[in-house]
């Protein structure tokens, strides 16, 4: 068989970069392959990650620092803001296609807070939101001290807590709660509908070859064990933890010297009624000692197939495995390639306070979790709680030049040969709310002939019609408001 474009995995990147290359040209082939025998398992998968629609708002680990001055520099925050505005627009493209057939499913409108509680965190807080407040896309935010103001916008947080304690929050509308897994899924649905697109689950790519300017693609049918072969002019590896084996069977030299580290995760979970229906925030803390900045403990109303749950965590745990389902623990020691083993040894040395708080925070009883829920829910109960699994990061790791020995990379990165036919991706932070923004980035570099005619160009404002504009200078904010609200009303988030 022979095709344009192969896609491995069906999470949300290999399905955006499908929809987002299908929408811009609807002549193309595109095969999908994916282990798993449904859409989005792995990390895309509902329970698996926090479903924040990380835009800024409320995650206090983008602006970490109180500068000798008392401000807070809130640039990062805007830019993630910006990235997740493309997302936004994205999905209420699929909404307004029919692409994303009930929007309720994917995502749900959800006030975002910030909480601190300690003495020396109010003045932080109070600096961000200052510095927050006079930017546009933070415009509706408030600040407050007020027990009862707070109380007001999340309850479980005030009751029963010590009266002496000083807290500050900041709370704004116009948050989400996303269903990263279902949106995933209503795209391969689309895709497996198209000419010419074909979806294969049940199917495990099992190596790749190169093949003049493109590409051989091996794939394992997992049920009657039988390989087959397809060519591709371009494949996209976005196998999550799966992705660093099959970049390594490449070849490419681009990915020389890269190394994977998993962190897995927990959750407590709890659908007690009672509680749940006291709560309809996502609540985000401050990271502890030497928690990973995805390991920032949160409070969250999620909606999952339909059902209202609580979410506090995640824990960030050791494992070695790269994938939840059918992952093993030798996926990292057979990772391990005399071009990346020293980034590998470096990280653990160099990063031993990481690894000791990964294997306490696994091996950390119910009790010890119910205390850090405490700081967010002083009177939750133990009986209500269960602890589940979540999904697994893959960060990847690479020792760049003049870099500090042993630095683990929390950001998103797409890796793409010199001949631009094969790219993939690594990193899973800030994750699935920028991978919009990380698949236009991987259009705008492996096909720039398809936004290079004014057909190309006005096919891609309708998909996303602020892909090549800055929203975030002061006279972009009537643009902005225009656009946001347009989405958000197709989005059914107003
Ligand atoms: C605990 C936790 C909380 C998170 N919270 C958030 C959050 O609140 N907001 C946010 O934006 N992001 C969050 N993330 C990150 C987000 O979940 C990921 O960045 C995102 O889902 C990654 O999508 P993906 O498509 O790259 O990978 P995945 O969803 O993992 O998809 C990869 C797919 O490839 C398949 N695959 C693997 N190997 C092969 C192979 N050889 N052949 C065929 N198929 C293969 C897998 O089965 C899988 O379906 C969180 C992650 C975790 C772990």
């Amino acid at each position: 068989m022979k095709t344009d474009v192969v896609l491995i995995g069906s999470g949300i990147m290999s399905s955006t970069l499908g929809v987002m290359l299908k929408e811009l040209k609807p002549g193309l082939s595109i095969q999908l392959f994916e282990v798993t025998d449904r859409p989005a398992q792995e990390a895309s998968n509902g329970w698996h990650n926090a479903g924040t629609g990380h835009a800024g708002i409320c995650e206090l680990s983008y602006t970490p620092d109180m500068e000798e001055d008392g401000t807070v520099d809130v640039t990062k925050a805007i830019s993630v803001f910006e990235d997740f505005e493309h997302s936004l627009q994205f999905w209420a493209h699929g909404v307004r296609k029919g692409i994303i057939k009930e929007p309720g499913d994917c995502l749900q409108p959800l006030p975002h807070i910030s909480l601190v509680h300690t003495e020396e965190q109010v003045p932080y807080l109070k600096a961000r939101f200052e510095g927050l407040k006079k930017h546009h896309f933070f415009e509706p935010m408030e600040y407050s001290t007020d027990r009862e103001k707070i109380r007001s916008w999340a309850p479980l947080l005030v009751e029963g807590r010590d009266e002496d304690q000083p807290i500050a929050a900041t709370h704004m509308d116009g948050g989400t709660d996303v269903n990263f897994g279902a949106i995933s899924e209503n795209f391969c649905d689309w895709l497996g509908e198209q000419k010419d697109c074909e979806t294969h689950f049940g199917h495990r790519v099992v190596d790749l070859t190169k093949n003049g300017k493109g590409w051989i693609v091996t794939v394992c049918d997992e049920l009657s064990g039988e390989n087959r072969t397809v060519e591709a002019d371009f494949v996209f590896i976005g196998a999550g933890g799966g992705s660093l084996p099959l970049l390594q069977k490449s070849g490419i030299p681009e990915a020389k010297g890269y190394g994977a580290f998993p962190i897995g995760g927990q959750w407590m979970i709890t659908g007690n009624p009672e509680v749940v229906e006291k709560h309809t925030a996502k609540v985000y803390g401050q990271a502890l000692g030497a928690a990973p900045t995805m390991a920032v403990p949160h409070l969250d109303a999620r909606v999952i197939d339909g059902e209202k749950y609580l979410l506090f965590g995640p824990f960030a745990a050791w494992t070695g495995k790269f994938l939840h389902e059918g992952g093993s623990h030798t996926d990292l020691p057979f990772s391990i390639r005399p071009n990346n083993i020293l980034s590998l040894i470096k990280v653990g040395l160099f990063n031993l306070d990481l690894v000791k708080y990964l294997v306490e925070q696994g091996l950390q009883s119910k009790s010890s979790r119910m205390r850090e829920l405490y700081n967010f829910y002083p009177d939750a109960r133990e009986e209500d709680w269960e602890v589940i699994d979540a999904g697994i990061r893959v960060q990847a790791i690479k020792q760049e030049p003049g870099e500090e020995p042993g630095i683990v990379h929390y950001g998103t990165e797409v890796l793409t040969s010199e001949d631009r036919s094969i790219s993939a991706l690594l990193g899973a932070s800030p994750g699935a709310s920028v991978s919009t923004q990380v698949m236009l980035e991987c259009v705008e570099k492996c096909f720039p002939e398809l936004l290079e005619s004014e057909e190309g160009k006005s096919r891609m404002s309708d998909i996303i019609p602020n892909w090549n504009e800055d929203l975030i200078g002061a006279e972009s904010r009537d643009r902005y408001l225009d656009l946001h609200a347009k989405a958000m009303k197709d989005l059914n988030l107003l």
